[in-house]
């Protein structure tokens, strides 16, 4: 059965103006340093190159690449998944002297705390930050808890940070005797913080401040803890005490930080609306990062890896419209040409900074290090390692992991 995925988009042509990673646009590409080595798009033998220097690097490498990356890059990898799953695997080969992660900049500093001392994480291209961790910058987040100080609710308020934040904020969240959570647990480690401030037995209303994604915040908050939205509040850490009064600040059970993910914030109730006209009986599925009107639109909410297993146990012939990242969408539609897989933006919805990995980079990562050479290392500092994993750890300690 053929999907109507393919007839939704287009692939983007290549821009004849702005050639990535050739030091045509040296402002577009901070961060990015490939000594003049990178490879061009174009090589027609890039892909005999990837393989011959995977193969070089044999066991002393492990190829970790996310659910988000491009095709091109996920031939490559030895294992695929979620930033959670992703975590575990680079943990669980310490055989491995180099860990390549195909994926965004977080991912790999969780990589290099979760790894030992002796291994090396390399992201092959240091501009695939994430526009949701981004939005959480340490200095604001340690003016928002000066804030709930202030407020006289800093002792009841425990911190719960999403896996999509950077290693400062996970070593925040540990020296406050928080958790991280993911997009699987997010609520069994909400359930743990609020039984924790409840034990504890404070005067006022037990409270967690949840970064940076407002949405999964809220979105766990009202579908499983029952919350109202009246519940939750907004921290815009732009704005003076963050845009709330003390006594809101008090009455709230949740306070979510104002952070999104660009990707997931661009679906709306209104794509649910248009498809459920266009394909009758379509299966809305999508991640918990989107809005919560559309995700109390859609018939089914879960992370990447729940979307995949939805997707795996689904009937033939059964149709599916999927709120996620496009390059995670197109690969679940070729694995099952026997279903309708749609795309549930009218508009092409990749993340910009996950397709920053491309086989360029990752062939001049491999080869670098097969030339003795280790580039774009990632390294978190010894003091926010420690603490990132006492969150990390608290997280792998919560029930059902
Ligand atoms: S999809 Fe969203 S949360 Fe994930 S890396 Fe991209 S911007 Fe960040």
């Amino acid at each position: 059965m053929s999907t109507l995925l393919d007839s939704a988009f287009a692939e983007p042509a290549p821009s004849p103006l702005l050639l990535l990673g050739q030091g045509r646009d040296l402002a577009s590409e901070r961060g990015v340093e490939c000594t003049g080595e990178l490879p061009a798009a174009s090589d027609p033998d890039l892909v005999e190159r990837a393989r011959a220097a995977r193969a070089a690097l044999g066991s002393r490498a492990f190829v970790l690449g996310h659910h988000y990356q491009r095709d091109e890059v996920i031939d490559f990898a030895d294992v695929t998944g979620d930033s959670f799953k992703l975590a575990r695997e680079a943990a669980a080969r310490p055989e491995a002297e180099f860990i390549l992660f195909c994926g965004v900049h977080f991912m790999a500093e969780s990589a290099d705390i979760l790894t030992s001392d002796a291994q090396q994480v390399v992201l092959p291209d240091l501009a695939a930050g994430c526009s949701m961790a981004d939005m959480a910058a340490i200095n604001q987040v340690e003016d928002a808890w000066e804030v709930l100080q202030d407020a006289g609710i800093a002792d009841v308020t425990l911190p719960v940070t999403y896996m999509n934040s950077t290693a400062a904020i996970k070593a925040f969240t540990g020296r406050h005797g928080g958790t991280i959570c993911t997009s699987s647990n997010a609520e069994v480690a909400l359930r743990w913080a609020f039984d924790k401030l409840d034990a504890a037995g404070g005067s006022l209303p037990s409270k967690v401040l949840f970064m940076p994604d407002q949405h999964l915040g809220r979105n766990t908050a009202l579908l499983k803890l029952g919350m109202s939205p009246a519940d939750c509040v907004v921290f815009d850490p732009r704005k003076p005490n963050g845009g709330l009064t003390d006594a809101e600040l008090r009455d709230a059970r949740m306070i979510l930080w104002r952070g999104h993910c660009s990707v997931h914030g661009r679906f709306s109730e209104r794509n649910v609306t248009d498809i459920r006209a266009a394909v009758p009986g379509v299966n809305v599925l999508v991640h918990p990062e989107c809005k919560n009107e559309v995700v109390e639109a859609a018939d089914y909410v879960g992370s990447t890896e729940y979307i995949i297993k939805m997707l795996d146990a689904a009937e033939p012939g059964s149709s599916w419209a999927i709120g996620t990242e496009l390059n995670l969408v197109r690969r679940v539609a070729r694995a099952h040409p026997d279903k309708q897989v749609h795309y549930l933006d009218s508009t092409v919805c990749f993340c910009s900074t996950m397709n920053r990995i491309d086989l360029p980079h990752l062939v001049w990562a491999m080869e670098s290090l097969v030339a003795g050479r280790t580039v774009n290392r990632i390294v978190v500092d010894a003091d926010d390692a420690h603490w990132a994993r006492v969150a990390l750890d608290q997280m792998l300690a919560l029930p059902g992991l």
